[in-house]
């Protein structure tokens, strides 16, 4: 059966039942494209002021039941989780409105409770994280399985984020592990204390208790989607409690309530424009002579941020975050991703610096030399141009050829 006929077989199943308090939570469905549209806010078609009819926030569980929900990370730095959990009492309203089967840094759910349950029968998955060893990729494949609706939360679930940038690594995954476990300060005081010791970990080893197994870790850090089957995306680093707010309410409210998912592929949270046109900085296009680290100017509270010289990626990114950081006066480093236009997020970024040159009508001779110094003043252009979107990239992954 094909997927979405199986979810269409369950909605059908919920629709005869319609009046039965559900004993698990129903099946959801995202929209087909086009039947639901987003604008910047899963609730294009309902008042994202009014509370769902039948769900109180913070006074217990919808109407009927609870949904199921997981929450996994794969490659991730934790700061996804602690997300949702930095959201104050709010995080009450996640168990109000759901029942939590998975969630590895704040619940006791075990791979093989997952493994046992029936397919389709989680409601939703947030996963976050990039997907980067053998462990992550058994774990999402196991949850697509068993979940109705995938949620890519997080720009390393989205594009790769941050994990990703070891795709510029040309040794791959040796030579990650051999810089850790053998070049770092650490590692080589450990490795003169132990030389007959294996350095770096074995993907399987006896010892006295038994056999140990470890994932192995992959040359190729991937997002999501490159592994899966994704219904919605939520980017940011981390996404903001608002959004995963609006995200389990939308499930509730479909589940429960028949609203329309949003199309399946939505971002959610985000704008159709970009961040530059949601940040409050007076912007005049300066020509940029120079790029300098924000520790090195004393910046104007009022004015962009490209106007003072540092790089700010908020030409090329998606608004929706409300301009967090150049609020605060730090540039945009681009974690929502590129605007639904653009699929290289790295070469828009580059050509939003590379149009502000010192190209003058008046005078169209930018030296080549000029650009080579503005461009050499970037400390890592790939590692900043990239930082969150690698594994979308079109250089899929930098490799050593002839030695180089
Ligand atoms: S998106 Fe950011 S906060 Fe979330 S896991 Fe990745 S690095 Fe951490
Ligand atoms: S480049 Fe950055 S600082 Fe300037 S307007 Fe855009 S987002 Fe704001
Ligand atoms: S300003 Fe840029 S880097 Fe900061 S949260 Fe928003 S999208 Fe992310």
């Amino acid at each position: 059966m094909s997927k979405m006929g199986f979810f269409s077989n369950l909605f059908k199943k919920k629709d005869k039942k319609k009046d039965a308090a559900p004993a698990a939570a129903p099946a959801a469905a995202p929209a087909a494209a086009g039947a639901s549209s987003m604008g910047g806010s899963i609730y294009a078609e309902t008042d994202a002021n009014q509370p769902i009819p039948g769900y109180v926030p913070g006074l217990g569980a919808p109407e009927g039941g609870k949904i199921k929900l997981a929450i996994y990370w794969a490659a991730a730095c934790g700061g996804c989780d602690v997300s949702v959990l930095d959201s104050d009492e709010k995080v009450l309203n996640v168990g109000a409105m759901a029942d939590i089967v998975m969630w590895p840094v704040a619940a006791d759910g075990k791979e093989k409770d997952i493994e046992e349950m029936e397919d389709g029968s989680i409601t939703v998955s947030l996963i976050n994280g990039a997907v980067r060893n053998a462990e992550n990729e058994h774990m999402v494949r196991l949850l697509r399985q068993k979940s109705q609706l995938v949620v890519a939360y997080g720009s390393c679930a989205c594009f790769g984020g941050t994990p990703a940038l070891a795709n510029l690594i040309p040794g791959g995954s040796k030579e990650v592990l051999d810089y850790v476990y053998n070049q770092t300060p650490t590692s080589k005081a450990f490795c003169e204390a132990y030389p007959d010791k294996p350095h770096v970990p074995q993907t399987e080893i006896d010892v006295p208790e038994g056999h140990l197994t470890l994932p192995t870790l992959y040359n190729r850090v991937k997002s999501l989607d490159q592994v899966i089957d994704v219904d919605y995306y939520v980017p940011g680093c981390p996404p903001t409690q608002e959004t995963l707010g609006q995200l389990l309410d939308a499930v509730v409210a479909f589940v429960y309530k028949g609203v329309a998912l949003p199309p399946k592929g939505t971002h959610i949270g985000v704008t159709k424009r970009t961040l530059c046109e949601e940040c409050p900085r007076h912007k005049e296009n300066k020509r940029l002579d120079e790029i300098k680290e924000p520790y090195q100017v004393n910046i104007d509270p009022d004015k962009c941020l490209m106007d003072q010289g540092i790089l700010c990626l908020g030409a090329a990114t998606v608004g929706g975050c409300g301009a967090k950081c150049t609020r605060v006066g730090q540039p945009c480093r681009g974690c929502y991703g590129p605007t639904d236009k653009v699929t290289e997020h790295g070469a828009s970024v580059f050509t939003a610096v590379a149009s502000l040159f010192p190209i003058l009508e008046e005078d169209p001779t930018c030296k080549e030399d000029k650009i080579i110094d503005i461009m050499s003043s970037i400390k890592d252009p790939l590692g900043y141009f990239y930082a969150y979107t690698m594994s979308k990239a079109l250089i899929a992954r930098s490799v050593k050829e002839g030695g180089q």
